[in-house]
This record gives structure tokens, C-alpha cells and sequence, in this order.
């Protein structure tokens, strides 16, 4: 059994009893520990802030994008063995697996690309000069973004222990910020391979990256001003830490990424058979097994027609019926399992709950032998599809996210508004998907969408065949969504900087803050 470490204040830290174990959830086998008894988190953030930050801050955006790089590579490296930790701890197959441990590099790769374009500066100049004098054009106001002086916090979820991790950290570093990482205990076996390839090969400046491996202890009462917290997780969780004294007292900027109700939502001109049609239906069972549904972005709410419902549940469950339940050792297998057993009794309540306002309709969340897995053992859960008795009155289905291979299809009559109105009792998702050729119809729903989602996807019979997946989050678009999700941003490509950087005003004579600021000459 591997016993994770931390790593703080410029060394391996190893926690004292007791231990949390992590388990194979194919088999429940034990395969790692971790403990963060007896880490001085203090020292950690005091280190960040005095060693990791001012080395970053040294560096230009474009140097600091040159090491995000090199951290890309680094890991890349390793991809194999990496893949690997991620069958046995999270219970990923080998595309699961893939898409969070290459989403990783890639994030990190894009923001290597990005920065670069940022060229040897240490600060951004954000919009255009503007004159301030009525009499001449000497006296201007500007405005700068620099790196904050503090550390950024990251605390993860279980289920994307490597793109999670180094989707914030790429940002962080390449605005200049140290980073203290805490992945979710569960799974932080890989999260904690991946900072050993960093630390141990010195790709990073000293103090530019810490782990957490284990609970948080008193890391947070730690923060203050100029430190952020960047939280994705469960909405209680998030609401307990933005309940913390560190946002309510010191106003340390806090980000979250909680739950999420997306949608997909099948316009009234697609007919089976339809090369939207069939996106749409793949696109929905895609959402349900890619990593037993245990993405914050898949597909929890179909809504389609009445009149072609029926149709949808039959090929969707058609398309399930084939999905092979059990280890991802076994080469047989298209779906792992859960990743913890408390997200086995989650999903099981969870289905009970929207079985309340809903009927299933195809599977059921009875316990499941997995192929390949010792008999009774293992969290797997089965594809589970329900159909709401009343759309509009399903308040389970709009506000629980069961985190496991499940959706509810809720038919709907035809028309934009009553779409948009079911999608809206969500009440904030990261994304919706729209899949339709009738312009008119777009035209109605679309900007009725956006205020409850962080990102829309819209398919027509003409990008059927190109467009990302519905719960592909893109480092270049917006992650994050209002309400429910969290009411965070994060990615979208530079936008994302803007949680680490201070954005100061200034005021006084153009010709001298031009030129000590470097303000190019378009924008001046
Ligand atoms: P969770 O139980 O809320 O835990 C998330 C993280 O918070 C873990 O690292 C956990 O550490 C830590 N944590 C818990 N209590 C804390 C406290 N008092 N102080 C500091 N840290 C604390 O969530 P989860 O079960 O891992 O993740 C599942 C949820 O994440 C789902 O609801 C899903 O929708 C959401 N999610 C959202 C996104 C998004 O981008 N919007 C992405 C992925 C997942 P320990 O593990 O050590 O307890």
C-alpha cells in the first residue's frame, strides 16, 4: 500500500496516524493512505507567499507559460503509469482514465500557448487609456493587472483528481501565483504522482506548488487579502467555505464549482433517424457512462418533445443496454465503477429521491455484480433512466444531482419558452446543450439560456459531425456556472487570469504612465 506524502515548506511530509484509506473501488482492495496530522499549515502558506510567489513574480508571463510547458511535458512523460493509478484508485477505464489525465496536460499545453502570446511582460495592460481632463488630453486614468501577493488555495473533488488540479494550476502559475493544492482524499493517490513528477524534477520554481495530501486541517484560517480560494466540490461543502471566516472577514477571493443540473434539450423539428437526433441520443448516453456519470458537467436533464419521448427512451436505452458494468481491468468493460462506496449509497438515495417525480424507465440502482470483480464487491451502479410524471413539477429532478450514470427525461411541449422555463428550474447549470435546425426555435430558446448556464452548446445538422461533447469542458470557453453550480468562472481562456490578478486603476500624466507601464501603442 502506497502512503501519499505532502508536499510543504520545501519537503516530502509524511502525516501521522490515523490514516484514510483509499481503495480500488473495482474491488475494494486498500491500495493507498493519507494523513495530513501534524502539517504545519501555516508554514505551507507562509512559504508560498514568501518563496513560491516572488520567484513566479520574477519570472515574465511569457517565462512562466515556457515552465507550464515543461510541466506539460513532464507529466506526459509519465502518461502510461499514470493511466494506470487512475483505473485503480478512481475506478476510471482507459478512456475515462485518458480524459482526465490528458485533459491535464492539454489544459496545461493551451495555457503554455496562451501565455506565451502574453510575450516578457509582468503585468497586463486591460483596456484603452482614458482621458480624464475636460481642458486637455494629459491628464488619463488606465487600468493594470498585476499577480496577487498571497497563495492560491485549490480544493478539488474526487472525480477529476488530475485535470482539476492542473486546470486551476496552470491559471494560478501563469498569472503568477503559488499554488497549494488539495486534491479530494479519496483519489489523491494520482493528484499526488503528478506533484512528485513536478517537484522531483524541478520543473518549478521552489514554493510555486505545495500539496495537500489529505483533509485541510486549519488551512484556510491561514488565508487573508491577497490569497484566493478556488473550490470545486459539493454545494455544502462550497457553502461551508464560503462561509468561512477567511471570505466572510478577510475577503479572500473564493471561486466554486458545486453541483450542477445540466441539460440537453432535443428541438421540436429533429426526427428519429436525424443526424441530430442521433448526436443528441449519443450525446445523452455518453454523459451517463463516461466515468459512471460522475462528471459535474454531464447530462441530468433531458428534455424533448412529448411527442417523440417515447422514441428517445427507447434508443437511449437501447444504446445502454450495451454498456458492460464492472473492473476496468477486465478488457470487456465500458463502464467502471463508482468511485467511493459513500457515492454508491449516494446514487442509490439519490435515484429513491427522483423516483418521487419520476418513473424509471430503463434500469434500476438494485446492486450489480461488476464483470471481472470478486463477487458482492465494488461500487457499481447501473445506467439508470427515469421519465418525469410532470416537467414543470419535478422539484427533485431540478434540484438533487444524483453523481452517478443517471438521467430524467422530461418531455416538454415543443415550444422555446417551456424549454427554456424547465432548463431555468435548474437554477444555474455549467451546461446546456441545444440540438435543432429550426432557427426559429434557437432563436427563441438561446438568450433565454444563458442567464442560467455557464455555457451552451448548439448542434445543428451541419456541426453534428465536429462538435466537442456536451460536458467537454474547453481551457478557450467559460467553466463554471451560475446558482446552483456555484456562481464561478474559471478557464475561458485569459479570462481565467482574472481570480489571481488585482486589477488597479491609475490616474496621472499619460506620457509618464504609458511609458513606465509599457502601454502599447494601440491602446493608448
Ligand atoms: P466534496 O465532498 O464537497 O469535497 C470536495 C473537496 O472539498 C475535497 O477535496 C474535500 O476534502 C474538501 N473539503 C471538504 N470539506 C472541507 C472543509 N471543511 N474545508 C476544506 N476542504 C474541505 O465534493 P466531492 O464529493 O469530492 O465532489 C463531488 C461534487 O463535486 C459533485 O457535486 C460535483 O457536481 C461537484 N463537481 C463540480 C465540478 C465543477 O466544475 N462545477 C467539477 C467536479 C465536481 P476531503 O476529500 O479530504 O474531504
Amino acid at each position: 500500500m502506497v502512503r501519499l506524502k505532502s508536499y510543504v515548506n520545501g519537503a516530502w511530509f509524511e502525516g501521522q496516524a490515523p490514516f484514510a484509506t483509499l481503495i480500488d473501488p473495482a474491488t475494494e482492495a486498500p491500495v493507498a493512505e493519507a494523513s495530513t496530522r501534524g502539517l504545519d499549515f501555516a508554514a505551507a502558506v507562509k512559504h508560498a507567499r514568501e518563496v513560491g510567489g516572488p520567484a513566479l513574480r520574477a519570472l515574465t508571463f511569457a517565462q512562466r507559460a515556457a515552465l507550464i510547458k515543461e510541466a506539460s511535458r513532464a507529466i506526459y512523460a509519465e502518461r502510461e503509469r499514470l493511466l494506470d493509478i487512475a483505473q485503480v484508485n478512481g475506478g476510471n477505464t482507459r478512456g475515462d482514465a485518458k480524459f482526465d489525465v490528458d485533459g491535464a496536460t492539454a489544459t496545461l499545453s493551451y495555457y503554455a500557448s496562451v501565455g506565451k502570446g502574453l510575450g516578457d511582460v509582468h503585468h497586463l495592460i486591460d483596456g484603452d487609456t482614458e482621458v480624464l481632463s475636460r481642458t486637455n488630453a494629459r491628464f488619463v486614468g488606465l487600468h493594470v493587472r498585476a499577480p496577487k501577493r498571497g497563495v492560491a488555495v485549490h480544493v478539488n473533488a474526487f472525480n477529476f483528481p488530475a485535470w482539476g488540479t492542473f486546470e486551476k494550476a496552470a491559471v494560478a502559475w501563469l498569472a503568477g501565483m503559488p499554488v497549494i493544492t488539495k486534491p479530494a482524499t479519496s483519489t489523491a493517490w494520482l493528484t499526488y504522482e503528478m506533484v512528485k513528477i513536478l517537484i522531483d524534477g524541478k520543473i518549478l520554481p521552489e514554493g510555486a506548488l505545495q500539496l495537500i495530501a489529505g483533509s485541510a486541517g486549519d488551512l484556510l484560517d491561514q488565508l487573508g487579502g491577497q490569497d484566493v480560494l478556488a473550490f470545486t466540490g459539493s454545494a455544502n461543502t462550497g457553502a461551508t467555505l464560503r462561509g468561512s471566516n477567511c471570505h466572510t472577514q478577510r475577503s479572500v477571493a473564493v471561486n466554486v464549482e458545486a453541483d450542477s443540473l445540466n441539460a440537453a434539450v432535443l428541438g421540436p423539428d429533429v426526427e428519429r433517424g436525424d443526424d441530430v437526433y442521433n448526436w443528441f441520443v449519443r450525446a445523452v448516453q455518453v454523459e451517463m457512462t463516461q466515468k459512471a456519470g460522475q462528471k459535474c458537467t454531464a447530462i441530468r436533464r433531458v428534455i424533448v418533445p412529448e411527442s417523440i419521448a417515447d422514441a428517445v427512451i427507447e434508443d437511449l436505452s437501447d444504446l445502454l443496454s450495451r454498456v458492460v458494468v464492472g473492473n476496468p481491468a477486465d478488457a470487456t468493460v465500458t463502464m467502471g465503477p463508482l468511485t467511493t462506496l459513500s457515492q454508491l449509497n449516494d446514487y442509490r438515495a439519490g435515484v429513491a429521491l427522483l423516483s418521487q417525480d419520476a418513473e424509471i424507465v430503463f434500469g434500476s440502482a438494485a446492486p450489480v455484480n461488476g464483470v471481472g470483480a470478486p463477487e458482492g464487491k465494488g461500487a457499481y451502479a447501473a445506467p439508470v433512466v427515469l421519465r418525469a410524471r410532470d416537467s414543470l413539477n419535478a422539484p427533485n429532478v431540478h434540484q438533487h444531482e444524483v453523481f452517478g450514470p443517471v438521467c430524467t427525461v422530461l418531455p416538454y411541449d415543443g415550444s422555446a419558452a417551456q424549454a427554456a422555463q424547465i432548463v431555468a428550474l435548474g437554477e444555474g447549470s455549467l451546461a446546456t446543450s441545444v440540438a435543432t435546425d429550426d432557427r426559429d426555435f434557437l432563436a427563441a430558446l438561446l438568450l433565454e439560456l444563458t442567464p442560467y448556464n455557464g455555457r451552451v452548446l448548439t448542434v445543428d445538422k451541419k456541426v453534428a459531425d465536429q462538435a466537442t461533447p456536451h460536458g467537454m469542458v474547453l481551457p478557450q470557453l467559460n467553466h463554471g456556472g451560475p446558482g446552483r453550480a456555484g456562481g464561478g468562472e474559471e478557464l475561458g481562456g485569459l479570462r481565467g487570469l482574472d481570480l489571481y490578478l488585482q486589477r488597479t486603476a491609475i490616474q496621472g500624466n499619460r506620457g509618464v504612465l504609458e511609458r513606465l507601464l509599457n502601454v502599447p501603442k494601440a491602446t493608448g
